[in-house]
């Protein structure tokens, strides 16, 4: 088999077009076992685990090759600042006993001077960790080059501590989203589809060689200067001035525009991209009967249900909703029966 990223004679592998992760339901075997699992780990994943995407797998509970969906309260693990604390180093963990989120202070230390002018040292622990006292007394002590107490000072040292609660604690958990490699992996769900879609001859054209060596370059800048559009999806009116957004779907068509070829993509209601996959749709579109290749795709990530036909015959399901409803687009795709607003007009 000749992979259709490194252009090898490889044994085959079962690749994803849209991942696996986010529920996605179209393969091709054309994808070699080493660029799929490099592939799989570097470009799939920029996708799959964008903050954003991730949050909505752990809503939908898709749980992608490791059986697992992400849980939703993970943002919310590790390290978290309490705000209005001087002691404000907490960590939060899940407890699977309660099914709720713990935060704990964390160990913190200061140097103070009393009314009377000694220099004291001030800890502040968890009260859940305040059995630890006399081995924090005893630590502290070494650190600072005072001997240990005997066990009667020290029961008595343990004792001299106040309790303060904190009313309704403030919590700050800092993220990070991370936008590397989307650009990729968006990329190759458009140029995998063009495969899939124009056939054999679109590997010889010459924008598919810049596309497949630009995604598989680990350079993040690879694919910056290929022509296309890829954001959020809600600034893509390739999709907006169509269908209205849907939480659970992806959908993907090809269409000639200015006499380039490109393929949009949508990423459930999140991310989106318009590439442009030929600057010479003439290879391809010859014949009348060619429009067929002009495809149209729609995946429901939780049912695994998949509508894939011709944009030809998704336009004409646009314009007969057009007439319908005596309105212009965008409508529900065609996952979807019926418009919600249709319902009410016909039950009045
Ligand atoms: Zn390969």
């Amino acid at each position: 088999m000749l992979c259709i990223f490194c252009s090898e004679e490889r044994p085959p592998s079962l690749e994803h077009v849209f991942p696996l992760a986010i529920g996605g339901t179209i393969t091709t075997d054309r994808v070699c076992e080493p660029c799929n699992s490099m592939l799989g780990t570097r470009v799939d994943a920029a996708l799959s685990d964008f903050f954003p995407i991730r949050t909505r797998r752990a809503q939908l509970r898709l749980a992608g090759n490791s059986g697992n969906p992400p849980v939703l309260h993970e943002i919310f693990l590790g390290q978290v600042k309490l705000i209005g604390q001087t002691a404000d180093r907490a960590q939060t963990t899940f407890n699977t006993a309660t099914g709720k989120l713990d935060t704990r202070q964390l160990y913190h230390a200061t140097e103070i001077v009393t009314p009377d002018g000694k220099k004291t040292r001030q800890i502040t622990v968890d009260e859940r960790d305040k059995d630890q006292i006399p081995i924090i007394i005893q630590r502290e002590r070494k650190r600072h080059g005072l001997p240990p107490l005997s066990d009667e000072q020290l029961s008595i040292e343990s004792k001299n501590y106040t309790v303060n609660s904190i009313d309704s604690p403030l919590v700050q958990v800092s993220l990070s989203v991370s936008f590397a490699y989307l650009r990729h992996a968006m990329m190759k769900i458009a140029y995998e589809l063009a495969f899939l879609w124009l056939g054999e001859s679109y590997l010889a054209d010459p924008l598919a060689a810049d596309l497949r060596a630009a995604i598989c370059k680990s350079d993040l800048a690879s694919t910056d200067n290929l022509p296309g559009y890829v954001g959020e999806a809600e600034n893509c009116p390739p999709f907006t001035n169509f269908w209205t957004p849907h939480q659970e779907r992806h959908l993907a068509y090809a269409q000639i525009v200015g006499g380039t070829l490109i393929i949009a993509v949508r990423v459930f209601d999140i991310y989106a991209a318009a590439i442009v996959v030929s600057k010479e749709p003439g290879r391809y579109f010859r014949r009348p009967t060619d429009s067929v290749k002009l495809r149209y795709l729609a995946i429901d990530a939780v049912s695994g249900k998949t509508i894939d036909t011709t944009f030809e015959e998704e336009s004409k399901r646009l314009l007969e909703a057009m007439r319908q409803y005596q309105r212009r687009p965008p409508f529900t795709d065609p996952l979807s029966s019926s418009e919600p607003e249709a319902r009410c007009q016909s039950n009045p």
